[in-house]
């Protein structure tokens, strides 16, 4: 494949960061990949893995020549990242961000640079796992997966072209849509599970039989839970940034739970086989597997 960019540059070089950066590496996309973070020993680990090719912890420097910045650090950081970025990226650089909320995203911007650069393109790929870090990331990560982008009203058709070709360069297919769109869809297919698989096991885990729980956990507990091993820094970032939708959803589901558990209450079994039904039908014919 051509080459897209001369340098990127990824702020946070972790399971997302560091697999856009294998693969577009793999895809022969980019010709430097330059790592910045806080920690240097995660930096190094970065290149010793073939990930990045330098670092520089000095984010001025880590961006000042790149022609794509990819923001790949939890949601909660971006604000204060464009803020450091907003003086030191090249005017014809593409910005873009990693981050599971959309709207936070573009408001920390909106607060960081004021009026919105025509090349800040916010993103989202669908794709991920419970690991954290660099040595997690893993290049067919984006493959048959879908990332969505939601311009601003700044940014401009040659900076959101560049940047589809490069998820799409990755494997990924891509979808534009607004960030208050995304953010009530995702607070639904990501943010609620993960919030509920979380305080599942916490329910469960400080119950006085926990150990019984846990040694006998089968199948149904390991799948439904998977999720609750993922980072907890990340993910109380985007429920603080996410938050009207997905207390939004909560109370929904609340509102279910609460029918179910009468009926359960209640012997209904016609009220119980009509919930489970009704949920059976819409994964066996909505959720590819
Ligand atoms: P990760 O593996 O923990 O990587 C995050 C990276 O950001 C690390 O390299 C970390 O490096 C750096 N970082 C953390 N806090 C920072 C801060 N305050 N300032 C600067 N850098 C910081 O996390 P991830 O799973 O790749 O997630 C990264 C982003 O992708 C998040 O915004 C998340 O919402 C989004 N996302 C995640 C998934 C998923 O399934 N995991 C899927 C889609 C999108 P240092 O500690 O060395 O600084």
């Amino acid at each position: 494949m051509a080459v897209l960019f001369q340098q990127i540059t990824i702020i946070g070089v972790g399971l997302i960061g560091g697999s856009l950066a294998r693969a577009a590496r793999a895809k022969g996309l980019c010709a430097e990949f330059v790592g910045c973070g806080r920690d240097k020993a995660h930096l190094q680990q970065a290149i010793d893995l073939g990930v990045i090719d330098r670092f520089e912890t000095d984010i001025s420097r880590a961006v000042e020549k790149a022609d794509l910045v990819v923001v790949g650090a939890p949601v909660g950081a971006m604000g204060a990242i464009f803020n450091q970025i907003k003086r030191c990226v090249r005017e014809d650089a593409i910005i873009t961000d990693v981050g599971s909320s959309k709207q936070s995203v573009v408001e920390d911007a909106v607060r960081a640079f004021g009026e919105l650069p025509e090349g800040f393109v916010p993103g989202h790929p669908i794709a991920g796992t419970e690991k954290s870090g660099v040595a997690a990331s893993f290049a067919e990560l984006f493959e048959n997966r879908c990332t969505i982008l939601t311009p601003t009203a700044s940014s401009s058709s040659w900076a959101i072209d560049k940047l589809s070709k490069l998820w799409k360069g990755v494997g990924a297919e891509v979808v534009c849509m607004d960030a208050a769109h995304h953010d009530e869809v995702l607070a639904a297919t990501s943010h609620i599970p993960h919030v509920l698989a979380f305080a599942l096991v916490d329910t469960l885990g400080r119950m006085q039989e926990s150990k019984e729980i846990f040694k006998y956990a089968a199948g149904g507990f390991r799948d439904f839970t998977r999720i609750a091993s993922s980072d907890p820094e990340m993910w109380r970032d985007i429920c603080l940034h996410n938050s009207d939708a997905i207390v939004h959803v909560l109370q929904l589901f609340r509102k279910e739970l609460d029918t179910l558990e009468e009926a359960i209450k209640e012997k209904d079994s016609d009220g119980i086989k009509t919930i489970l039904q009704r949920a059976k039908h819409l994964r066996d014919t909505n959720v590819l597997v």
